[in-house]
């Protein structure tokens, strides 16, 4: 087996763990390998060895890694989005994990309709208040749900976070319970009415702890692929 499965199978194993240590994980966690940065090859073994849900936060990498990769991978998009391009992502992305304000989500709209298409999507908030961060606050989240709640060719199915950097996991605890609970309010006051609501939680730093508190994706880079060397 080689580093790359066996880091993957590290990082499924330690789900697993953390979804049987706890009462509210969900059962049922998607792992998204974030494979930003690294090479077609490395997605390839990963592909061969059955996994579909990559990763991606830059338009122009997902787009040629789109062309040039299996068309049943799964791409989610989880970085921050430019208005300007989202054409080209979005009859490529499964979902869109990175809309961080109403502005955006107007703009895919505007294109999905073109398109005919509805793109799922989850709203970021930025449950850390950290300023080098994009996405909604936990005060503002529900009038921009509402707003685009109305909007034609978006499908609102959770919400997502990055929380900050930590050493130790249990610190953004506290965040992955915040933005459980606001999905809740948002079930409880009657705005969100599907079944079930998905929360994308949990980085290499804090996984576990985010699955323990019900995770639905989580998105691991560096545990999977390795350290990333940006240029
Ligand atoms: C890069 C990135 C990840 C993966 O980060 P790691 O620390 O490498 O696991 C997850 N989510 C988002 C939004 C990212 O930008």
């Amino acid at each position: 087996m080689s580093e790359l499965i066996r880091n993957y199978e590290d990082v499924k194993n330690n789900i697993e763990d953390s979804v049987n240590k706890s009462s509210v994980s969900n059962k049922d966690v998607t792992l998204i390998a974030v494979s930003k940065t690294k090479p077609n090859e490395m997605i390839e073994e990963l592909y061969e060895y059955g996994v579909r849900d990559f990763g991606e936060n830059y338009v122009q990498e997902l787009c040629s890694k789109y062309e040039e990769l299996p068309k049943d991978i799964r791409w989610h998009m989880i970085g921050h989005l430019q208005t300007n391009k989202i054409k080209y992502i979005i009859d490529k992305v499964y979902m869109i994990h990175s809309v961080d304000s109403l502005h955006l989500a107007e703009a895919i709209s505007k294109e999905a309709k073109k398109r005919n298409i509805t793109v799922k999507c989850l709203l970021e908030v930025n449950v850390g208040m950290e300023e080098t961060k994009f996405g909604l606050t936990a005060e503002n989240l529900e009038e921009n749900y509402i707003e685009i709640s109305k909007l034609e060719g978006i499908e609102i199915l959770g919400l997502m976070t990055s929380a900050p950097y930590v050493e130790n996991p249990e610190e953004n605890r506290q965040y992955f319970v915040q933005l459980r609970s606001l999905m809740v309010d948002l079930k409880d006051k009657g705005l969100y009415n599907k079944n079930k609501f998905f929360l994308s939680m949990g980085m290499t730093c804090d996984y576990t702890v985010a699955v323990e508190e019900g995770a639905d994706f989580v998105r691991v880079g560096t545990a999977i692929f390795g350290a990333r060397n940006y240029i």
